[in-house]
């Protein structure tokens, strides 16, 4: 650190690390501190907490096609996308999740949080105005940040609000919306945003990270689900890493808005490519569900049927719009304790927590599985119910 210049009777000023020490503390005294837990290779609890709802992470046919792309790409795609770092492989994930997707073009990038600063940054410029959820997620929240557009943040789910603002700017406007909601898996009224875009001359901007594999027939996403596949004036962003078991991003849509961002994406220009194996590994994954079109459909009765049974026991759960529910919680601590208690009952859930929700609206976070079976999802339902805090429900 630098030698203080200050003379002995005047303080010494607070410096950056100093302030960190300060904010340490406050995280503390908050219970706001993370401490990331590490999963171990023969862990028995059940996962309802991260986002392979589908089972394919570890599905033969995708970590088999991972481990042949390694041994015949290499480890890392080596450069960036414009460089050295697209395989035919890449060429072949585009052109199949855009058939899969049913828009003309995908373009993949280094994750689902780069392909969203990436759609919206090639979008929106200082010329434009973004709509956006209340609920959004923090890459989208960081690509408006990016892009130095107009920001307006609208209710949830409330399209008057978004067609209020997008009437003022026609021409000018984007509206931004997930598809289904991160945190509590509710999902957005896709037909009645597409119609008050059209009505303000706005392009729409989805966020499909949870509605791939899920929803629509086959599991094919969002846009097929609410009627809206191949729509010209929609781009769609969805992730590789949550149904599809591997890692990555891509945005999807017309030709010339997938050509554009090839020319122009940031994230997509300046970070190194997808490694080989996460692609051959969403590529595969992409083959079993074209193979077994019911695996998003099971998600959906697993994601219901632990809704049912968590109600009927007054557990207030949301209802599920695809795969993931929300417990309202509300103070942090109490949300920690509650999913430790499920974690020593062998059931491991979300927990989340201010930075990631406002203050005081802490909540668990379950994500439904295609194998759970019914008298297991009943367990875990009693698991949950008899764990809660005092007063939940
Ligand atoms: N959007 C949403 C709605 C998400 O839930 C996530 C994952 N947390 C992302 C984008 C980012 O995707 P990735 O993890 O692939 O960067």
């Amino acid at each position: 650190m630098a030698p203080r210049t200050t003379t002995p009777d005047e303080p010494d000023p607070e410096t950056v690390f100093d302030r960190l020490d300060r904010e340490a503390e406050r995280r503390d005294r908050a219970g706001l501190t993370r401490r990331p837990p590490t999963r171990s290779a023969v862990e028995s609890t059940l996962d309802l907490a991260g986002n392979d709802y589908l089972g394919l992470a570890t599905h033969r046919a995708v970590t088999g096609a991972a481990a042949d792309a390694a041994r015949l790409w290499g480890a890392g795609s080596t450069g960036s996308r414009l460089v050295t770092g697209t395989t035919e492989s890449h060429a072949t994930l585009e052109t199949e999740l855009a058939e899969f997707y049913g828009t003309e073009s995908a373009l993949v990038f280094s994750s689902g949080y780069t392909a969203n600063l990436a759609m919206i940054t090639a979008l929106a410029d200082e010329r434009s105005v973004l709509v956006s959820d209340r609920h959004n997620h923090a890459s989208l929240i960081d690509g408006c940040r990016l892009s130095r557009a107009g920001l307006r943040i609208v209710d949830h789910t409330d399209p008057d609000a978004a067609a209020n603002e997008l009437s003022r700017h026609p021409g000018a406007g984007l509206l931004l919306t997930e598809s289904v909601f991160s945190v509590d898996g509710d999902t957005a009224p896709l037909r009645d945003a597409l119609r008050v875009c059209r009505v303000n001359g706005a392009a729409l901007l989805v966020d499909d990270a949870h509605g791939l594999g899920v929803l629509g027939e086959g599991g094919a996403g969002a846009l097929t689900e609410f009627g809206m596949r191949a729509a010209p004036d929609v781009v769609s962003t969805v992730t590789l890493s949550k149904s599809l078991g591997a890692q990555g991003g891509a945005v999807l849509g017309p030709h010339r808005v997938i050509e554009h961002l090839r020319q122009t994406a940031r994230t997509f220009v300046f970070d190194t490519g997808l490694a080989p194996p996460a692609v051959a590994a969403a590529a595969a994954a992409l083959g079993v569900l074209r193979e077994q079109p019911g695996r998003g459909a099971r998600v959906r009765e697993v994601a219901e049927g632990l809704h049912r049974e968590l109600v009927r026991r007054g557990v207030p759960a949301t209802r599920p719009g695809a795969a993931v529910l929300g417990i309202p919680v509300g103070g942090a601590n109490a949300a920690v304790a509650w999913a430790a208690a499920c974690l020593r009952r062998g059931v491991r859930v979300g927990c989340f927590r201010p930075p990631s929700v406002p203050d005081g609206d802490a909540r668990l976070r379950l994500t439904a599985r295609a194998d759970l079976g019914p008298e297991r999802l009943t367990e875990v339902a009693a698991v949950i119910a008899e764990t809660a805090p005092e007063g939940t429900g």
